[in-house]
């Protein structure tokens, strides 16, 4: 679960007397949701995604986030909170060194996840991104669409309540970001709340669903469309 209650964000640049980069956004994304959120450069979406890893604190507002109300979190509590998150980002951030194989499992160690535990959970994660068979290869071994398959691996190995995912599409051939939506929809059909940011409003209205369109700082839209792609389907 994600609210923001009345959040403003300003940046002190110190030269021109600060940005308003959010300005009293009022936001509430419940479990097992699907939310594309769009908008135009310098709409305030990173810092709206900032906001909900806890890199940055409103200047006003509170913010709640899997039940951690994130203006009081203890900075103790900070790697346990992260941990109900998934990340997925525009450049993969795979490690050059390690295996597929490795990479996942790198993280299911980092929380202590038992050796019995990391040999199932590995695999199962891999065959759900159709990358089973690429196991052993070395991330650049393989083409952008699969390594964001692993990366969605990898978030999606902690089992976490949301995975938010940062222009996921962005470095990816435009064919093969279709695959990577229907990814994430197929895990948060799991019961993972996935919140994706993304330029590309082809894939917005193919797959339709909840929309929040910032704009200067402020919520602008936020609504249901019907995805083109459910036509689609129907008519076949
Ligand atoms: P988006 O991700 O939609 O492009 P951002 O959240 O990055 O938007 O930025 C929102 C506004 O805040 C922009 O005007 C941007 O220039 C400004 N901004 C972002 N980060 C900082 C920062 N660290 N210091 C000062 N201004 C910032």
């Amino acid at each position: 679960m994600v609210e923001l209650k009345n959040v403003d964000v300003h940046y002190d640049d110190g030269v021109k007397g600060g940005v308003d980069a959010l300005n009293d956004v009022n936001l509430r994304i419940n479990d097992g949701e699907f939310v594309f959120i769009v908008g135009n450069s310098g709409a305030g979406k990173s810092t709206l995604l900032k906001l909900l890893t806890r890199e940055i604190q409103p200047t006003s507002g509170r913010v709640f986030v899997n039940g951690y109300n994130l203006s009081k979190l203890r900075n103790r509590k900070l790697p346990t909170f992260r941990r109900s998150l998934g990340m997925i980002f525009q450049d993969f951030r795979l490690i050059p060194t390690l295996t597929v194989y490795e990479n996942v499992a790198f993280v299911l160690r980092v929380i202590d996840k038992s050796k019995k535990y990391i040999r199932q959970r590995v695999p199962y994660v891999l065959n759900l991104v159709k990358l089973g068979d690429k196991a052993k290869c070395y991330p650049g071994q393989l083409s952008g669409g699969e390594q964001q398959r692993v990366a969605i691996a990898r978030a999606f190995a902690c089992d976490p309540k949301i995975i938010i995912a940062d222009e996921p599409t962005g470095n990816i051939d435009p064919e093969l970001s279709y695959e990577i939506v229907e990814l994430l929809k197929d895990i948060n059909e799991c019961g993972t709340t996935v919140i994706m940011v993304t330029h590309e409003h082809n894939l917005v209205k193919y797959f339709g669903g909840r929309l929040i369109n910032l704009r200067d700082g402020s919520v602008a839209y936020d609504n249901y469309i019907e995805g083109e792609g459910d036509e689609i389907y129907e008519d076949e």
